[in-house]
């Protein structure tokens, strides 16, 4: 029996009902403990209920949670400085979710393609890609079991292959304005743009005149071991996309963009939701504790490693290689055995995640320790052999 009948069927849910969070770990209703390597999918940058964004959260809540996106409020202000001096782009639109953001750069790059190149709106993404959950968002995204979803689609994506730059070359139409990419796409199973792929989409879409938009939701605030993911290929983007890890739980996202490509005007986006005090707080609270010094140090260690236990079960069990970059990780598992060890690691107390069948994902809170990395291998490697037949 599911523990509730009145709320949607949306996702295949074990029948479990969490609790409590503390840091890398999660406590059921039965008072069962859980180490947790999914932090709310990529989310929980410093863990459950980290002090930081509990006192944030008191703190502003208790002056002031909400004068209306109509208004200017101080972590609003605050947020955006922070954001912009980070990434090195001009002006921000906070949103609640990564969706929310994406479908705010769609919108983006079309208005920029209106004012700028005769009315230009296609846009030019990766088979494999996720961008969110809206009808633009799904249609950008290359999931291939979204296809005959929802029709009739939003249009306007032209989907070509990962890390193939000549498909995107032929994909630019003269009605092209940008192209749209995650420096590591994570549903799709952590499948990393490599730099030179990432430098050579910049160098086209300039000499295109495209934008280029990297949707950094899953790969941005510290959780490849740099602030962002695009700084280890040493480029910039014209618009940028956050959510995930940005409030570090709680429902915040940024469109971020350049001084050239931010030509939103008074009416084009909005929300009432966004940019709210209390949430923007949180994303202050949060960049705080990522900018410390050795945070990101810290960050880089630990997803060595997790990369290092991971290689070595792998050669114990004959699994294939690990992917991915910092804590974003995947074990390719060379057979489509990973939802029945998502399942049987669950049981165990170790929670884990399989983006595809044929593999697993491990995307830790950014602070997680060598201790529990340890605990982490060590349970999964008993997993593994007590499933053997
Ligand atoms: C999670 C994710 C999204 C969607 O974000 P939501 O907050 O779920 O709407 C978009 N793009 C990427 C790369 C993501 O990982």
């Amino acid at each position: 029996m599911s523990p509730c009948a009145h709320l949607m069927d949306i996702t295949a849910r074990p029948d479990l009902v969490f609790v409590e969070g503390r840091g890398s770990w999660l406590t059921d209703q039965t008072g069962k403990r859980y180490l947790d390597f999914m932090q709310g999918w990529a989310v929980n940058t410093l863990g459950h209920s980290p002090p930081a964004l509990v006192t944030a959260l008191i703190r502003q809540a208790s002056q002031l949670i909400n004068c209306s996106p109509a208004f200017y409020n101080v972590p609003m202000i605050e947020l955006a400085d922070m954001l912009c001096h980070a990434s090195a782009l001009d002006q921000v639109f906070f949103t609640n979710s990564g969706a929310e953001a994406n479908e705010g750069a769609i919108k983006l790059a079309r208005k920029w393609g209106a004012l700028h190149k005769g009315g230009a709106h296609r846009l030019v993404t990766l088979d494999g890609g996720f961008h969110g959950r809206t009808l633009a968002t799904m249609a950008a995204s290359g999931k291939p079991q979204w296809q005959a979803l929802f029709e009739p689609k939003v249009t306007g994506f032209d989907k070509v292959p990962p890390n193939d730059i000549d498909a995107v070359s032929r994909a630019i139409r003269p009605d092209t304005v940008a192209v749209m990419v995650e420096p590591i796409q994570g549903e799709a199973g952590v499948i990393s743009m490599t730099d030179d792929y990432l430098r050579a989409l910049r160098a086209l879409t300039r000499a295109h005149g495209l934008l280029l938009i990297l949707d950094e939701i899953q790969t941005g605030i510290g959780r490849t071991g740099k602030m962002f993911g695009f700084e280890h290929a040493g480029i910039a983007p014209d618009i940028m996309t956050l959510a995930k890890g940005l409030g570090g739980g709680v429902p915040l996202g940024a469109l971020l963009a350049t001084h050239a490509a931010s030509c939103f005007v008074h009416g084009d986006q909005g929300g009432t939701f966004c940019g709210n005090p209390l949430m923007t707080a949180l994303g202050v609270a949060m960049l705080r504790e990522v900018m410390k010094p050795g945070f990101l140090e810290h960050v880089t260690a630990m997803g060595d490693a997790l990369t290092e236990g991971l290689t070595a079960l792998a050669a114990r069990h004959g699994f294939g290689s690990v992917r991915g970059r910092g804590l974003l990780l995947a074990l390719d598992l060379k057979a489509e055995i990973g939802p029945s060890i998502v399942a049987a690691a669950r049981d165990a107390g170790l929670l884990i995640n399989a983006p595809k069948p044929n593999c697993l994902r491990f995307m830790p809170a950014l602070n997680v320790t060598a201790d529990e990395i340890g605990m982490m291998l060590d349970l999964l490697n008993q997993i593994i052999c007590g499933m053997k037949p």
